[in-house]
């Protein structure tokens, strides 16, 4: 952990660029202790990776491409979902889970509560936004600190925002080093360059059986060069699908090899291997295919999170707290509390 141990005063404004979980979060939580935070998101609306995407078919409804389903470890998680979310948006996700060892055997996955938006992963993100200060379809470019100390971020049409006390960054971290670079702030991103782990791009399919794949698990972790699961979609709870949508992930390493592939190879190659891998025998009638650039760090180890108290910039995400979203929760989680410890968040706003 980087720290500086300046002086410092507390902090009022605060922009976060990137709203997925852990941009959510930060803003609830500062909302929470009196603070004023505002969100620039390059996207149309929330979400980031915990995304769906809208089925070609218009008697389905979406499809989650990006995360599949999460666990709940940390009592502060499940918390901070009961109040944010509410109960409608997310729920359990019951099923047979299997995954082929390295003798190609299948097993049952470990028991676990496995839990997922509802009718999409994205309902869980939509409503911890409802009421921010959210500008959607704003990609910052660079963030500027001005004579009085305060941060004006410049976004891809010329529109400057300010005044900040402070900016958290939470895009995944080429973006963030990227953000860094052209902000003048290159000794940050340097520092990062050597921390950071990398990011692994996702070849994702999504195909529709109209009467059913033929597979009789929910989700399954093969032991495949191409693929690494695949799971029944319309199996999640809430959803209305006619037939069965499937969501195959290319393997990590297979999608980094191949990032430039044809969709159309990609997509064939992933579902041969899906019909390979667990002798299903459907048909399919229908596809969509998303490449994820960015999708999961290589490393599971990482700092929660990274504050550069001498230019009040804050790093968090998934990717500096194991990679999943329930890292993207502690990782922004963890950046407040020590805010809050480090007396920057002051008794008087939060009485407030
Ligand atoms: C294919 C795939 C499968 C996954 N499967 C699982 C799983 O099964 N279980 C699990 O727990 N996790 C899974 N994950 C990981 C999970 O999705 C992430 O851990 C979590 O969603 C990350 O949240 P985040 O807020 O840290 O980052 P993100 O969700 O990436 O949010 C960053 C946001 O920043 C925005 N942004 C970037 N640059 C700018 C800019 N310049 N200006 C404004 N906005 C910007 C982006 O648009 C994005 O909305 C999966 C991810 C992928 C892609």
């Amino acid at each position: 952990m980087i720290d500086c141990q300046n002086v410092q005063t507390p902090l009022r404004r605060v922009a976060i660029v990137g709203s997925g979980l852990a941009g959510l979060v930060a803003a609830r939580e500062l909302l929470a202790l009196g603070l004023e935070a505002t969100l620039f998101e390059k996207s149309r609306g929330p979400g980031g990776r915990m995304a769906a995407k809208r089925l070609p078919d218009p008697a389905s409804g979406s499809a989650d491409i990006g995360a599949q389903y999460f666990t709940i470890r940390n009592p502060a998680f499940r918390q901070f979902l009961e109040q944010y979310a509410g109960e409608a948006s997310w729920g359990e996700w019951q099923g047979r889970f299997r995954y082929q060892n390295d003798q190609g055997i299948w097993q049952d996955m470990r028991p676990a509560q496995r839990y997922v938006g509802v009718p999409r992963m994205s309902a869980i993100t939509r409503a911890i936004s409802q009421g921010l200060d959210l500008r959607a379809g704003v990609r910052v470019a660079s963030l500027q600190r001005d004579e009085r100390e305060l941060w004006q971020l410049t976004d891809t049409d010329g529109g400057v925002h300010g005044d900040y006390d402070a900016v958290v960054l939470t895009p995944p971290p080429a973006q963030t080093v990227d953000l860094l670079t052209d902000s003048g702030l290159s000794d940050v991103a340097d520092d990062l360059n050597i921390r950071i782990s990398r990011m692994q791009a996702c070849w994702t399919v999504v195909v529709h059986f109209p009467r059913g794949a033929g597979a009789d698990v929910e989700g399954l972790m093969p032991r495949s060069a191409l693929l690494s699961w695949a799971a029944n979609n319309s199996s999640k709870p809430g959803r209305t699908d006619e037939g069965e949508w499937w969501v195959l992930h290319g393997d990590p390493d297979w999608s980094d090899a191949n990032t430039e592939l044809d969709p159309r190879q990609v997509r064939d190659q992933l579902l041969e291997e899906f019909l390979r891998c667990t002798g299903a025998t459907g048909q399919p009638d229908d596809f969509l295919v998303h490449r994820w650039l960015y999708a999961k760090p290589r490393a599971r180890t990482a700092p929660g999170h990274l504050w550069f108290g001498d230019r009040n910039i804050a790093l968090a995400g998934d990717w500096l707290d194991g990679g999943r979203v329930e890292g993207a929760f502690n990782s922004a989680n963890g950046l407040i509390r020590r805010l809050e410890s480090d007396g920057l968040i002051s008794a008087e706003l939060t009485a407030r």
